[in-house]
């Protein structure tokens, strides 16, 4: 049976759909003060001459108008991204590819030249920092032990299959550096705590620094949110990055 075995170093985030805008934000909150008028908040053309009121929600941390929107991704990431990606609970949906229904596809991820990978000294964890490989041969011999194991992990895998167990099960030879796809949908608040603690800005109130690869899916999330809720991201960012 053997599949040649593909790979691949970047994270594949499709933005699908994206509903709502700073203008929901707005309407959203304004219900409180305005009852039945809120419904003139919903035009999106008004959403400028509120961005006052959305900057302060956000200072404030009044988060839920922040929630009257959605947004879809698929995206196609290795297992060690999803991982980390699923503890997003709140305010996240997903569906992913099975394992256990359809036979998983020999896709496996390689790091690109240049990915920082090696630990700074005094390295410790909780802040994790790492500099550009300058030694091509570490990268070389990195790279050539994960094809090695790729290779025969997923060798195994098919062999597993042809069995005649059940996937599931057959799976279990499998490494976190193989692809799998799903769908994503949040909304803007449940992105903006995503961002908060998935991507490392420096001058943010709180500084976290991520995975590298979770990073890469979480900046380009991060578009979608600046395109379609422009005064939502630029209040999210003047505030420090603090997601409301
Ligand atoms: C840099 C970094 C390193 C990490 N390292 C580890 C690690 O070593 N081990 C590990 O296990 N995880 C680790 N994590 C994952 C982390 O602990 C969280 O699971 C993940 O960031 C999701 O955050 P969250 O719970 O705030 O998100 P969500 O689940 O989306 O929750 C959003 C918010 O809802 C509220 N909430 C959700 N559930 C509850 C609840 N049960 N009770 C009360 N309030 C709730 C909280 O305010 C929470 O912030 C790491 C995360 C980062 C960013």
């Amino acid at each position: 049976m053997t599949r040649e075995i593909e790979f691949k170093s970047d994270i594949t985030v499709n933005a699908i759909q994206s509903m709502g805008g700073d203008h929901m934000v707005v309407a959203a909150a304004k219900v409180s003060t305005c009852g039945n008028d809120a419904l003139d908040f919903t035009d999106p053309e008004r959403a400028n001459e509120n961005r006052g009121l959305i900057n302060y929600l956000m200072k404030h941390r009044h988060g839920t108008p922040f929630e009257h929107a959605a947004m879809t991704f698929f995206v196609h990431a290795p297992i060690f991204v999803w991982r980390e990606w699923h503890r997003h609970r709140i305010g996240f949906s997903y569906n992913e590819e099975s394992g256990r229904y359809k036979t998983l596809d020999p896709i496996f991820y390689l790091p690109k030249y240049g990915r920082p990978m090696m630990k700074v000294e005094g390295w410790k964890p909780g802040r994790p920092k790492f500099l550009k490989c300058e030694d091509d041969d570490i990268h070389v011999s990195l790279e050539d032990n994960l094809r090695r194991s790729y290779k025969i992990s997923y060798e195994m895998y098919e062999r597993n299959l042809e069995l005649g167990v059940d996937p599931g099960l057959a799976r279990a030879c499998l490494p976190v550096g193989i692809y799998s796809g799903c769908w994503v949908t949040c909304n803007p608040r449940s992105l903006m705590a995503f961002l908060s603690l998935r991507t490392h800005e420096p001058n943010a109130t709180a500084v976290s620094y991520p995975l590298h690869e979770m990073e890469l899916a979480a900046r380009a999330c991060e578009e979608t949110l600046e395109v379609g809720y422009p005064l939502t991201y630029q209040a999210f960012n003047a505030n420090g990055r603090v997601a409301p």
